[in-house]
């Protein structure tokens, strides 16, 4: 096979003093491994396994450079942070691997206090966030000048751990960025007013990094090209304040993105989801590279080395991060490097695992690559004390990984699957309007088991005979669920399909349609939007507080707003009751009363699965080892799935 080779991306860059081997970034992002606001063990092994796959370049989250700013972060205004700081260095640089650190401070998007009180937000003036719901304290310039000269002692603290740079956050509507627009700086001192004085504190945060950390230490700012909010910064604006700050001549990169921590719909650029094309970002990095002479670095949605290639052949951007890439495949640099494109997981935008764990205050990870975030519990595959003959029943997420890992730690194992296709459920998920890139983990956790050496035999249902009969010494049970068809009052006068026959074109939906969604997830969005482009009018009601509750948010906030742009009426808690022959009837699920739907010609339910327990039961009483995995032991998702897969093949 004739192997694409990415010329630009394995270039080297000089950046200030610092020569990076190859081009490819893993950016700022919060991990929550963090222990009592100090990097963790855990952090400095996650690191460690990106720069160990061959990134070039590791910028760590953004930590607190002041009390009053977010509580998850890493408190950088102490000198607690350095042991953790110094670690992560350590494990990186022996990989060759530079580590910037990066200084943050949320301004109006602080949101917590760490003990369960609203925080005291800071902000240049007080004007209310749309996100957090913050009426922040306008800065006085005592805050002001005690805040600057926090961002100094933060940034001299990372020198002190044997960090390689900083990198000062900009971007996201972060303080100085709040500073930097007129919407959101009214003062009228020499920090507001014209354009000089709204770039003031940025110049002077920088000014006091550089002061306390030499002229040799990397120092650079990252700052969004565009707010993508209604009131947030634009192009035009960041790439006047980058060439101004780029003629100070104070510091060594610009990094570029997109996004706003400050609304709603700027925040789904701030990790963007599948829907948002890949190298999103790219035009903006564009720009600022076209007025600036220091290195221009880029992220968003750069999930493949070819599409980094691109960028960096454009000349768009000097360097290319590839955050989520690293993410689900640590490995990705050093395997395109190596030509061996086709071995890398690429990641699907999904959001579930990785942003999706941080916003639910876990430690992040990978829906396709779980042991991302568990480097200490899975970081390294180790091989099976003896080989064994395992029986992996069922191919989707769950049985595929669960094979996958099991052959690669050397046992000799079978995988069947009943259907003609591996993927299970994801092969109904990628069905859903913009979510065919989710069919990426089929391919990648087929490849996988490919590259193991597991044998895989489909359209073979698994009895019990058939397990007496291979005698393996472990089998494992993934056979997935089924949808939940509870009786519904009226259905015999009604029409009522489930999501799953309309997914396969099994079902004829008429012009009105009401969704029925229990879980608030994707299916019940993905059922709505596609009916709505097929041109029904639909009313989607969910038994929750929102459409998209359970999912993550800027996935669920891009996909609430493609919904309204097609006209789709949301119904909140709504719990089904019944269904007669042109009525769907519902309840509220506080006030009990009654949500009548007329005119509807169907009823798609949306009602979530049952486990697929048919083969575990059978196999009790069986002699040997069984274990039950994913949905078929509870039905959740493709991430619990695989994550099971990984434990249990771990553990055989
Ligand atoms: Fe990418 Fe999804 Fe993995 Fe996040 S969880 S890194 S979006 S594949």
């Amino acid at each position: 096979m004739t192997q694409p080779s990415f010329p630009h991306l394995f270039s080297p860059l000089t950046v200030g003093g610092l020569t990076l081997k190859n081009r490819i970034l893993s950016t700022g992002h919060m991990t929550l491994m963090v222990d009592d606001g100090k990097p963790s063990e855990q952090l400095a092994l996650y690191h460690e396994a990106r720069a160990a796959g061959g990134a070039g370049l590791i910028i760590t989250e953004a930590a607190a450079v002041h009390p009053s700013t977010a509580p998850m972060h890493i408190t950088a205004f102490r000198d607690e942070c350095i042991p953790g700081y110094r670690r992560i260095a350590e494990a990186c640089h022996a990989h060759g691997c530079p580590v910037f650190g990066q200084l943050g401070h949320g301004g109006r998007q602080t949101y917590g206090s760490g003990d369960g009180s609203l925080a005291v937000a800071y902000a240049p003036s007080a004007l209310p966030g749309e996100r957090f719901h913050v009426m922040p304290r306008a800065m006085s310039e005592r805050d002001i000048a005690d805040t600057i000269a926090c961002y100094g002692a933060a940034a001299q603290r990372m020198k002190r751990a044997g960090l390689d740079g900083v990198e000062i956050l900009a971007s996201h509507a972060a303080l100085p960025a709040q500073f930097l627009n007129p919407r959101t700086n009214l003062r009228s001192d020499a920090y507001g007013g014209g354009f000089e004085n709204r770039l003031r504190f940025l110049r002077q945060v920088i000014e006091e990094v550089r002061h306390r950390v030499g002229a040799d230490w990397v120092v650079g700012v990252r700052i969004s090209g565009s707010e993508m909010e209604h009131d947030g910064l634009e192009i035009d604006a960041v790439v006047e304040a980058c060439a101004a700050l780029d003629g100070d001549g104070a510091l060594d990169f610009l990094d570029v993105i997109a996004g706003s921590m400050a609304g709603l719909g700027g925040s789904v650029y701030v990790v963007p989801p599948m829907f948002v094309e890949t190298g999103h970002a790219a035009p903006f990095s564009a720009a600022v590279k076209a007025r600036v002479s220091i290195p221009v670095f880029v992220a968003g949605r750069i999930n493949q080395p070819q599409i980094g290639e691109a960028i960096l052949a454009r000349g768009e951007a000097d360097m290319c991060g590839m955050t989520r890439a690293m993410i689900c495949d640590p490995e990705m640099a050093a395997k395109a490097e190596a030509g061996r494109v086709g071995d890398i997981r690429a990641c699907i935008g999904c959001n579930q695992a990785c942003i999706g764990h941080m916003q639910a205050a876990y430690p992040i990870s990978c829906i396709q690559y779980p042991e991302s975030g568990r480097e200490r519990a899975y970081g390294t595959r180790i091989p099976a004390p003896r080989a064994r003959k395992v029986l992996v029943a069922g191919g989707g997420p769950a049985g595929m990984k669960a094979a996958a890992v099991a052959a690669e730690r050397g046992h000799e194992v079978t995988l069947y699957e009943a259907g003609p296709r591996l993927g299970g459920q994801a092969l109904l998920a990628q069905l859903l309007p913009g979510r065919a890139e989710f069919g990426g983990i089929v391919t990648n956790l087929a490849h996988e088991l490919e590259l193991a050496g597991a044998r895989v035999v489909t359209d073979v249902r698994v009895t019990r005979d058939l397990v007496e009969r291979e005698a393996p010494d472990a089998v494992v049970v993934a056979t997935g669920a089924t949808p939940w068809r509870p009786p519904i009052a009226g259905a015999d006068q009604g029409h009522v399909v489930d999501a799953w026959q309309v997914l396969l074109g099994e079902a004829n939906v008429g012009a009105s349609v009401v969704v029925a969604d229990w879980r608030c997830d994707w299916v019940g969005l993905g059922i709505a939007e596609k009916l709505a482009l097929d041109g029904c009018r639909v009313r989607l009601c969910v038994n929750g507080t929102m459409a998209g509750q359970t999912i993550q948010q800027y996935m669920r906030d891009a996909w609430v707003g493609r919904l309204h742009k097609l006209g789709v009426e949301i119904i909140p808690y709504a719990r089904l009751f019944g269904v007669d022959a042109d009525s769907v009837y519902l309840q509220h699920t506080t006030s009990g009363e009654a949500i009548v739907c007329a005119g509807v010609d169907t009823l798609v339910t949306a009602l979530g699965h049952e486990a697929a327990s048919g083969l575990e039961r059978a196999l009790e009483g069986f002699a040997g080892e069984v274990h039950c995995i994913g949905d078929c032991l509870s039905p959740r998702s493709a991430e619990e799935a695989v994550l099971e897969g990984l434990k249990v093949a771990t553990a055989l």
